[in-house]
C-alpha cells in the first residue's frame, strides 16, 4: 500500500472528501463525475494559487538556474512568473479545462482551475492584483532571505551547493507493508552535509509539518545510502542529514531534528493509521465502492474550506446521482453559500 501524509491528512478530515480526492477523481472525460472530481481536486482558492505560483517559481524555475551554476536575474524571473500567472488566470476564467481536447500537458504552464471560476467563490479585481504584486515582491526579496547556513543569504546558500535536486517524488522506502513515497521539495548537498528542505508558502503558523519532514528525511537518507553503497562511496551517517522548513512568504526557517526518536515517532504515526485507508477502499476499483460508506464530517470548518463542497452538496441533494446540468445550475445560482452539508 502506498502511503502519503497528505492522503492521511485528507482521510482524517473527512472520509467523503477522501473518496472524492483519492478514489473518484480521474482526468479522463469518460465518466463526468470522475472528471468533475478531478477538476475540483485541482482547483485552488486565491491564497492557494498564490502559494502554488511562489512554489513553482522556486522549485521549477529558480533551482534550475542554480543547478546550471548561473546567477538568477530576479526581475526577469518576476516578469516571467507574472506572465504565467496571467495566462493561468485567463485559462481558468475561460474554463478551458472543461474542453475535452484539453490536457494538462497540452496546456502546460497555463493550466489552472480557480474556485472563483469553477465554484463561483466571490472575489474582487483587487484580490487578484494583490496576488500579482505579492508574487513580484517575494521573488525580488528572495536573495536576501536568511538560509540554514549561518551568515549566508539564501542566494549564497543555493549558489554554493554541490548538488541540488528539487521535486523528488520517485524515491521510496518500504516500511512493512506500507510504501512511503513522499514529495520532497529539495535535497541539497554541500560537502558531507545533506539538507532536506520543505518549502512553505502560507503565512499561517498553525500547521505542524514535522511528520511530513521526518518521513521525507527517512526516505532521502535511505535512498542516498543505497546509492552510495552501489557506487562504492563512503556511506552517509544519520547525523549528516538535517531537515528544514523554509517559509517562502517571509524567509522564516525551522529546523526539525533528524534523530532516532523523531523518525521512530513519525513511523509510529504511519503504523497507527495504516489500516484506516485499507479498511475504506480495500484496493477496490472506483465503481465497486459505495459513496454511502464514506461518512461526511460534522466539522463545519472542514466543509467551509473543502474543494469538493459543491459536488458533495449536489450529490446529497440528488440522491448521490451526478447530473451535470443540475450541478452547474446549483453552482451558478450561488446556492452553495447558503446550503449546509448535512448527513
Ligand atoms: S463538503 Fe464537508 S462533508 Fe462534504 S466532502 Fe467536503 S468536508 Fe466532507
Amino acid at each position: 500500500m502506498e502511503w502519503s501524509i497528505s492522503k492521511l491528512s485528507c482521510l482524517r478530515q473527512c472520509h467523503r472528501k477522501f473518496f472524492f480526492a483519492h478514489e473518484l477523481a480521474d482526468y479522463h472525460f469518460t465518466h463526468p463525475i470522475r472528471r468533475k472530481a478531478f477538476e475540483l481536486a485541482q482547483s485552488k482558492n486565491l491564497k492557494m494559487w498564490q502559494g502554488s505560483l511562489i512554489d513553482y517559481a522556486f522549485s521549477d524555475k529558480l533551482i534550475a538556474i542554480y543547478q546550471r551554476k548561473q546567477r538568477p536575474d530576479f526581475n526577469a524571473l518576476a516578469d516571467e512568473m507574472l506572465d504565467i500567472a496571467r495566462r493561468q488566470f485567463a485559462f481558468s476564467e475561460q474554463q478551458l479545462y472543461r474542453d475535452k481536447g484539453m490536457t494538462k500537458s497540452k496546456a502546460g504552464e497555463a493550466f489552472q482551475v480557480l474556485d472563483i471560476h469553477e465554484s463561483g467563490a466571490p472575489y474582487t479585481e483587487s484580490d487578484v492584483e494583490t496576488i500579482y504584486s505579492t508574487l513580484r515582491q517575494i521573488i525580488i526579496q528572495i536573495p536576501e532571505y536568511p538560509s540554514p547556513e549561518m551568515g549566508k543569504s539564501l542566494h549564497e546558500y543555493l549558489s554554493s551547493s554541490n548538488y541540488l535536486q528539487p521535486n523528488i517524488n520517485y524515491w521510496h522506502y518500504q516500511f512493512g507493508e506500507v510504501r512511503l513515497k513522499p514529495q520532497i521539495d529539495l535535497v541539497r548537498y554541500s560537502g558531507k552535509s545533506i539538507h532536506v528542505i520543505d518549502w512553505k508558502v502560507s503565512d499561517s503558523y498553525s500547521s505542524d509539518y514535522s511528520n511530513q519532514l521526518y518521513l521525507a528525511g527517512i526516505v532521502a537518507y535511505h535512498n542516498i545510502k543505497k546509492d552510495a553503497e552501489k557506487k562504492g562511496w563512503g556511506l552517509p551517517a544519520r547525523g549528516d542529514v538535517s531537515l528544514f522548513e523554509i517559509n517562502l512568504m517571509n524567509g522564516n526557517i525551522k529546523e526539525h531534528a533528524f534523530t532516532r526518536e523523531s523518525t521512530a515517532g513519525a513511523l509510529d504515526h504511519v503504523y497507527r493509521f495504516r489500516n484506516e485507508q485499507e479498511q475504506l477502499s480495500s484496493d477496490k476499483k472506483w465503481n465497486e465502492l459505495n459513496i454511502e460508506d464514506y461518512e461526511t464530517t460534522d466539522k463545519r470548518e472542514t466543509c467551509v474550506f473543502c474543494k469538493f463542497k459543491s459536488l458533495c452538496i449536489h450529490l446529497i441533494l440528488n440522491n448521490n446521482r451526478y447530473d451535470e446540468p443540475e450541478y452547474y445550475k446549483l453552482v451558478q445560482n450561488h446556492q452553495l453559500a447558503k446550503t449546509q452539508v448535512s448527513v
